[in-house]
């Protein structure tokens, strides 16, 4: 699902933020990316997301090689992939229904009555089914986080990647949201999450990457048993 060679990130003030990264994902995979703020972490995500360049190296998603990926296919590799930024980047004068539809609008192919029924449902799952009709800047910002994971998997992507998406949340809700993602995973969805709360991610029995200095290491074995870390 996700295939990264040598891949470097030099910003234009040239700062290297992701120094020679190789990483894999395979299709149905969970995997947590951890790493002091500042390690790369944003940065691995937006690559992967097609929302910066690669400076050096070769990435491949979803079965599309994102280098020399043009504008016009674009929306296609936005279709596949969900995604859930640290700001969640809200139209902030549209309701929560419509911030939710948005993808299902754009993606086009829904009747009305199908969005309506693929909202609700994700609105209930982050506990939000009485704020449809809501502004994002009359919610708290644990709710309007919670907005943007709905919006993340309206759409039933084939992959979801999201940078501390229970950053904003109280640990019950935030344990919620990460069974959530499982059960999303169990009917196949690939998932890649950015967290640093290492206290959360050991619950859960997945692979865990970490960034250090811009530099990719791999746990052996799952979160909650790591003994040592190779590049
Ligand atoms: P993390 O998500 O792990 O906190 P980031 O990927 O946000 O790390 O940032 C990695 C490094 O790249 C940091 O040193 C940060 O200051 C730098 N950086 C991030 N975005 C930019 C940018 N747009 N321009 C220049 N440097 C950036």
């Amino acid at each position: 699902m996700i295939e990264l060679q040598h891949v470097t990130k030099r910003y234009s003030n040239g700062h290297k933020a992701l120094d020679h990264v190789n990483f894999h994902l395979a299709s149905g995979d969970f995997a947590f990316l951890t790493g002091h703020s500042g390690a790369g972490k944003s940065t691995l995500l937006k690559l992967i997301a097609g929302l910066e360049p690669v400076t050096e190296g070769r990435i491949r998603v979803a079965n599309m090689q994102l280098n020399d990926l043009s504008q016009r296919r674009m929306p296609y590799l936005r279709r596949k992939i969900g995604i859930i930024l640290q700001s969640p980047n809200l139209l902030m004068d549209r309701h929560v229904f419509d911030n939710v539809a948005l993808p299902l609008i754009v993606s086009g192919g829904y009747n009305y009555k199908e969005i309506s029924s693929r909202v609700r449902a994700v609105l209930a799952k982050v506990s939000l089914t009485n704020k449809e009709n809501f502004y994002p800047y009359e919610l708290s910002g644990g709710e309007q986080q919670r907005i943007s994971i709905a919006r993340a998997i309206v759409n039933k992507p084939e992959l979801l990647v999201a940078d501390e998406p229970t950053g904003n949340l109280d640990p019950d809700l935030a344990a919620e949201i990460m069974f959530l993602f499982e059960q999303f995973n169990q009917l196949g969805m690939t998932v890649l999450i950015a967290s640093h709360d290492l206290g959360l991610i050991k619950n859960f029995k997945h692979q865990q990457f970490t960034l250090v200095g811009g530099k990719l290491l791999h746990a052996q074995g799952t979160a909650d048993k790591i003994s040592t870390f190779v590049e």
